[in-house]
């Protein structure tokens, strides 16, 4: 606007130059003439005498006068021309951006409306500033019965609204003719400092059908397979009487006077029957877990006796075998705790009952100590069998997951325990994990909160003190040792451990021992050797 009426001012400027030019140029002329005629007019009877000299210099003087004003107004009539041409030239160039700013805008407008969000801007009193094309037509009236209004779309459902950090509040809302807009709403300022609030929405009909029909598909399956877990426990347990009504019949055909082939069929019919109601067991328990049935009992029990009772009822399976198993209590652990014994006791039964299975040489070890948190107790089952591969790792905690679960596989089993022992231990509040190389064993801990029984003292045993004494421990089993050595340690003894009597007698002899804890097997060609330690024990 400035630009251009600057140039009109530019152009009346340079019009008026053009005509007083003009004007000078006439003036100049007629004084000119007037001046060299006077000479002519006033020779005739005039009275003056005529003086030619002063005649022409006033001519001349009045014509370089006249010369200078036509210079002077030509130079200005330039400048004011050359500035006229770059004021055109200026106003030109705006115009053109003036041009591709519209296309701007008008593109712009276009991407918003191709991507068919709904806009709209109210101020600060709810009233419509800008609605775009697809509000228009959400709202069925036309741009400018909108501006100005107050109007609200008609909704039909109102989603939950969330509040971002930035302000921004968002929500889904139905519309009528079931239309899902999810929405937008952020808020602005204008020009003017006053805020305005600017809603985007989207049409997420299709996403929320979809969502619709995912989870009525999802609450389908999920009473489909309650259905089938309701299916599952009622069959075990109907299986179970007359699987036990085998059993007891086979044991007492076993006890009747039978052939050898007899028995030997007998027994065949009474290990089958007991594989099956342990896998009817475990299935009863897991639909049990699934149904969320699963009660834990809240009861004081002898937390190290459960433990030894667990270790001596595996220990006929270890021991055919031939595999040593032991238990390693802290006395830091109070003796009676609160918690679900039988539970706790399936837990430990299952994994050191694995680990026996998956073991062929050298030993089973359960220790239990404190956790990191108050009333946390950690449970480790070792073992030195055949471990388990990193991508088996994580997997074999799910439902029928065995870590060799191809055709050949040499073990039995159903691949339910580990499933059952971490659900378990996670409704103890507890969580289990694994650490395991193939060929090196594998260790399964797991931590649960168990709190000391009303009266129990916590440490109970006076703990002998063995700080600075050096202790030997020559044994065929690593892992029992290994329960021994770490008991001495708790009470400040140093301890060696070695297996072999070779490397004993090398060690007897470099050093001095406060004591020899000898595995009877070794003889008393070491006894001899150990002669001078103070105190020589034989296990
Ligand atoms: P099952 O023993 O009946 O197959 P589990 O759920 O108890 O079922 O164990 C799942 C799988 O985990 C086993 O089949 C085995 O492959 C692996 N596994 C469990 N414990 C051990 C272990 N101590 N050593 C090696 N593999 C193990």
């Amino acid at each position: 606007m400035r630009t251009t009426s600057s140039t009109d001012d530019v152009r009346a400027r340079a019009l008026f130059g053009h005509r007083a030019l003009a004007l000078a140029a006439r003036a100049a002329v007629v004084v000119i003439a007037f001046y060299l005629t006077l000479p002519l007019v006033w020779s005739e009877g005039n009275p003056f005498r005529y003086d030619a000299a002063v005649s022409a210099t006033i001519a001349g003087a009045l014509i370089v006068a006249a010369c200078g004003a036509l210079a002077l107004l030509a130079s200005r009539n330039r400048a004011l021309g050359a500035q006229l041409t770059r004021l055109e030239e200026r106003l030109e160039e705006l115009g053109d951006r003036n041009w591709e700013l519209k296309e701007a805008a008008e593109r712009n407008r276009g991407i918003l409306e191709a991507l068919g969000d709904v806009i709209v801007r109210r101020d600060h009193d709810g009233r419509i500033i800008y609605a775009n094309d697809a509000f228009c037509r959400l709202a069925e009236r036309p741009f400018d019965a909108l501006v100005g209004t107050a109007l609200s779309l008609r909704i039909v459902t109102q989603g939950p609204i969330t509040l971002l950090a930035d302000g921004t509040r968002i929500h889904d809302q139905e519309m009528e003719g079931a239309r899902w807009i999810a929405w937008r709403d952020v808020e602005i300022r204008d020009l003017s400092g006053r805020s305005e609030v600017l809603s985007v929405g989207r049409d997420v009909t299709d996403r929320t059908q979809a969502e619709q029909a995912l989870g009525q598909a999802r609450d389908q399956a999920e009473a489909a397979n309650r259905a089938k877990g309701r299916f599952l426990a009622m069959v075990s347990h109907e299986i179970r009487t007359p699987l036990n009504g085998i059993l007891g019949m086979a044991d007492l055909l076993l006890d009747t006077p039978l052939q050898p082939e007899q028995t030997t069929y007998a027994k065949a019919v009474r290990t089958s029957g007991e594989t099956l109601l342990s896998l009817i067991e475990e299935i009863l328990d897991l639909s049990k877990i699934e149904a969320g049935k699963l009660d834990l009992e809240a009861k004081p029990f002898a937390l190290g006796a459960l433990v030894e009772e667990t270790v001596e009822l595996l220990s006929p399976r270890a021991q055919a075998k031939g595999l040593d198993i032991g238990s390693y209590i802290d006395e830091r652990l109070g003796q009676r705790v609160i918690g679900d014994a039988a539970r706790l006791r399936q837990v430990l039964l299952n994994l050191a009952g694995n680990a026996i299975k998956f073991t062929e040489a050298g030993g089973v070890s359960v220790v239990v100590e404190p956790g990191s948190a108050s009333n946390e107790i950690r449970f480790l089952v070792r073992d030195t069998g055949i471990g388990i591969a990193p991508d088996a790792q994580a997997r074999i905690f799910d439902e029928f997951e065995q870590a060799d679960g191809g055709a050949t596989r040499r073990f039995g089993g159903t691949g339910l325990g580990l499933a059952i022992s971490r659900r378990i231990v996670e409704r103890m509040g507890g969580c289990i994990a694994l650490d395991s190389m193939p060929g090196h064993g594998s260790t399964f801990g797991f931590t649960v909160t168990l709190p000391p029984a009303a009266g129990d003292g916590g440490v109970p045993l006076m703990a002998p003190n063995l700080s600075g004494q050096a202790i030997l421990i020559v044994a065929r089993s690593a892992s029992e040792a290994a329960l021994v050595a770490r008991r001495l340690e708790q009470w400040g003894a140093t301890t060696s451990l070695v297996s072999e009597p070779a490397a004993a007698s090398a060690l007897l002899a470099a050093r001095r021992w406060d004591a020899i804890l000898a595995d009877r097997a070794f003889g008393a060609e070491l006894a001899r050797e150990a002669a001078s330690v103070p105190r020589r024990i034989v296990l």
